[in-house]
């Protein structure tokens, strides 16, 4: 793993446009839980990704509600402060690269860091907008409301996240960002998570070095050259050690 890291941190200096695909690994050291822990969560005896479903939306909106706040507390955006990690990513770009950040994560800490190109590819926690006549909400509205109904028309809101069942809008500038990149590094997914964890391998197959730094092996490890099965902070502590930043 040290040579993968001394690599690595000459890789990253050496970019000039890094794509890099963060998942829920990149904010538990915030205190946000990942979906593995989020998984044993269940409320009202349904799992959670029975209850981020558009389905279950669209059969019960008010449950769905219910359900959303539990897990989500609604306010992750305004409780968390960013890590380290995301720290480094801010600070690779006011070093002058190109840090294209795709996240799977909703929780808004990429923007908190200062990264300024972030594309939220399962949106956001802190808006809803109306399905109906597309009136943006902001977070303050969908706290103070237990089943936010829109204050135009009264549609009931659903939240600017992408539900399972749901298409990700924003997909195919990821994969456009991921092979014009000369380095993709995924931060923190276990990339079971479809379409997003087919990115790093279409960006592999473009020639586009690949990097994974995550805790666990994932099923797709061998898509990269570059692995690091550690934590994101302590890594990147390591790597600006080793000269990343340069
Ligand atoms: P995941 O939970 O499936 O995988 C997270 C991975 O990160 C795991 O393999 C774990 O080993 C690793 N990890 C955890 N802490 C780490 C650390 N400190 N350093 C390095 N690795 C670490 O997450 P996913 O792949 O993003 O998929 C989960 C889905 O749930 C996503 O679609 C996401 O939208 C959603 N989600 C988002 C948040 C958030 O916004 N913070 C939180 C939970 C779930």
């Amino acid at each position: 793993t040290h040579e993968h890291l001394s690599a690595l941190a000459h890789t990253i200096q050496q970019a000039q446009h890094i794509a890099v695909l963060s998942g829920a690994g990149m904010s538990t050291e915030s205190g946000i839980p990942d979906f593995r822990s989020a998984n044993g969560l269940f409320t009202r005896d349904r799992s959670f990704a029975d209850v981020v479903n558009i389905d279950y939306f669209y059969a019960d909106p008010a449950g769905f509600w219910a359900a959303f706040k539990e897990i989500f507390k609604l306010k992750l955006a305004g409780n968390y402060e960013p890590n380290g990690g995301h720290r480094f990513l801010a600070e690779l770009e006011q070093g002058g690269k190109r840090v294209s950040v795709l996240t799977q994560n909703i929780d808004g800490l990429h923007h908190k860091a200062g990264s300024s190109e972030v594309l939220e590819l399962h949106g956001t926690l802190v808006k809803a907008t109306c399905l109906q006549c597309g009136t943006p909400h902001d977070l303050d509205y969908l706290q103070q409301h237990d089943v936010p109904q829109c204050r135009q028309c009264d549609e009931i809101l659903k939240p600017d996240v992408v539900l399972y069942g749901e298409a990700v809008p924003l997909v195919e500038p990821a994969f456009e960002l991921a092979v014009q990149a000369d380095l993709m590094l995924v931060l923190g997914s276990s990339l079971e998570v479809g379409p997003v964890n087919l990115i790093p391998r279409e960006a592999r197959r473009a020639g586009v070095t690949c990097a994974l730094i995550n805790l666990e092996p994932t099923h797709l490890d061998y898509v990269f050259e570059l692995l690091v099965h550690d934590r994101i902070g302590a890594t990147c502590d390591k790597l600006r050690a080793l000269g990343a930043l340069d």
